[in-house]
C-alpha cells in the first residue's frame, strides 16, 4: 500500500459527503436549475480520490483515471450556468463543453505516452489546473447583479487548484502534487456545497419574498380599480388617524347612480370602465395624505385627513365635474354620483363612521340622486345638515 493511500481515501470521504449533501438537498428540498452538474462535479471528485486510494498511485498514473480530478472546473461553470440561465455568464457553455472535450481526449491519450511517470503525472494536472483557471476567469468577470459573494469564494478556491501543479513541480514528486491536488479537489468540493446550498438559500429567500409581496398586492389592492380594498381602507384609516387631531377628518361614501343601467344597457365591461375612471378620478383629486378605497360594488369611500365638511362638499363637486367632463372620453354615459358625508368623532370606531356616512348616502339617493348630503348626529337619529345638488343627473 502507498503511504499515501489514506489520505487519498480521506479526501474521497470528504468529497462524497459534500456530494451526498447536495444530492439529498437536491432529492428533498426546492433545488434550483444546474444543480445536476453540481452534483456530478462533486461526485466526480469523490470517484476520482477513491479510485487511487483503491488501484494505488503507480497503476492509476498510467491511466486515464487519473484524470477523473480535471473537469469539476469546468462542469460546476455548466451548472452556473443553467442557475443563471436568465442572465447569461461570460463565454459559453459550448465553450466550456469543447474545454472538456479536449481533458476526454487527453485522458484517452494517455495510454499513447511516453511511459516516463514523470509526465505522466503532470499532464493531468496541468489540464486541471488550466480547467480551473479558466472557471475562475468566468466567475471574476460576472456581472455584479449574480450572487457575487459565493461565486467569488469558488473563484479563489478555483485559482488555488491551478496553482497546485506548480507546487507539485516544486517537490519534483509528482505522487506529491497529486496528493496535494486531491486534499484541495476533497476541500474544494465542500466548499462547492458550501456556496451551492448559500445561493440556493438565498434565492430561495428571493423568491419567498417577491411572492409575499404579490400576495400583499392581492390581498389589499381591489384588482378592477386599482385602489385598496375595504379591509386596506380601514386599516390605512385607522393609521393616519392615530396621526391626527381627534375628529379632524371627514369621510365620504361614494356611490354611483344607476349603475346597474349602464351594466344592463352597455355590458358589464363598460361597467368596469366606470368604475375604473371613478375610481381613477378620485386617486387625481385626493391630496397625497388622504386615503381611498372601494367599499365594494359601486360604492368608495374617503377619508379627508384635517377637513370639514364643507371641503367635502367641495371635494364632491369637483369630483363630479372631473368625472363628468371625462366620461364621454371613456365611451360612458354621463356619470353622476351621490355621497354621503360625515365628520369622523373622537373615540368613533371607522365601522361607526361609515353607517353614519351610509345613512347619509341613503338620504342623498332618497332625494333624487346626483347629490352630496352631509349628516350629523347618531345612528338611530340622524340630523342631516346640508345637501348640495352637484353636477348633471345621468340617464
Ligand atoms: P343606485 O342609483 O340606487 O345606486 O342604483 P344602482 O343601479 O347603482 O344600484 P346599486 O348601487 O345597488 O348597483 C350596484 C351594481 O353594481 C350591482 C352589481 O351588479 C354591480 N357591480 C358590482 N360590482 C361590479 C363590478 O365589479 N363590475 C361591474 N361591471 N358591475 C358591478
Ligand atoms: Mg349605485
Amino acid at each position: 500500500m502507498d503511504t499515501l493511500t489514506p489520505l487519498f481515501w480521506l479526501c474521497a470521504a470528504v468529497a462524497a459527503v459534500a456530494a451526498m449533501a447536495l444530492s439529498l438537498f437536491a432529492r428533498t428540498q426546492r433545488s434550483h436549475r444546474g444543480f445536476g452538474w453540481w452534483i456530478g462535479a462533486l461526485w466526480l471528485n469523490a470517484v476520482g480520490a477513491a479510485v487511487i486510494g483503491a488501484l494505488g498511485w503507480v497503476d492509476v498514473a498510467a491511466s486515464p483515471l487519473q484524470w477523473l480530478f480535471a473537469p469539476w472546473p469546468l462542469l460546476s461553470v455548466l451548472g452556473l450556468r443553467r442557475y443563471h440561465a436568465r442572465d447569461a455568464l461570460p463565454g459559453s457553455a459550448w465553450q466550456d463543453l469543447g474545454l472538456l472535450a479536449l481533458l476526454l481526449l487527453g485522458a484517452m491519450a494517455t495510454p499513447l505516452w511516453s511511459p516516463q511517470a514523470q509526465l505522466l503525472g503532470l499532464m493531468p494536472l496541468v489540464a486541471a489546473s488550466a480547467a480551473a483557471l479558466y472557471a475562475a476567469l468566468v466567475l471574476w468577470s460576472v456581472p455584479q447583479q449574480h450572487d457575487v459573494d459565493g461565486l467569488g469564494s469558488l473563484g479563489a478556491l478555483w485559482l488555488a487548484v491551478a496553482l497546485l501543479p506548480a507546487l507539485g513541480a516544486a517537490w519534483e514528486q509528482p505522487l506529491y502534487g497529486l496528493a496535494l491536488h486531491a486534499a484541495v479537489v476533497a476541500l474544494g468540493s465542500s466548499v462547492m456545497a458550501f456556496v451551492a446550498l448559500t445561493m440556493s438559500g438565498q434565492r430561495t429567500e428571493r423568491v419567498l419574498r417577491q411572492s409575499q409581496r404579490r400576495l400583499r398586492v392581492l390581498a389589499n389592492i381591489d384588482m378592477l380599480t386599482q385602489v385598496p380594498n375595504r379591509r386596506r381602507f380601514e386599516e390605512l384609516a385607522r393609521r393616519v388617524l392615530q396621526l391626527d387631531e381627534a375628529g379632524s377628518a371627514t369621510l365620504l361614501l361614494v356611490d354611483i347612480d344607476h349603475f346597474k343601467q349602464i351594466n344592463d344597457t352597455l355590458g358589464h365591461a363598460a361597467g368596469d370602465r366606470a368604475l375604473q375612471l371613478v375610481s381613477r378620478c378620485t386617486l387625481e383629486l385626493l391630496r397625497a395624505h388622504d386615503v381611498a378605497g372601494r367599499h365594494g360594488g359601486d360604492e368608495f369611500v374617503m377619508l379627508l385627513r384635517r377637513s370639514s365638511t364643507q371641503d367635502a362638499m367641495q371635494v364632491a363637486a369637483r369630483l363630479v365635474s372631473h368625472l363628468q367632463m371625462q366620461s364621454q372620453a371613456h365611451a360612458l354615459p354621463r356619470l353622476s354620483l351621490s355621497f354621503g358625508i360625515v365628520q369622523m368623532r373622537d373615540g368613533e370606531s371607522i365601522d361607526a363612521t361609515l353607517q353614519r356616512a351610509d345613512l347619509a348616502l341613503y338620504e342623498a339617493k332618497r332625494l333624487g340622486r346626483a347629490r352630496a348630503v352631509a349628516a350629523d348626529g347618531d345612528i338611530d337619529r340622524p340630523v342631516f345638515r346640508s345637501s348640495q345638488r352637484l353636477g348633471l343627473t345621468s340617464t
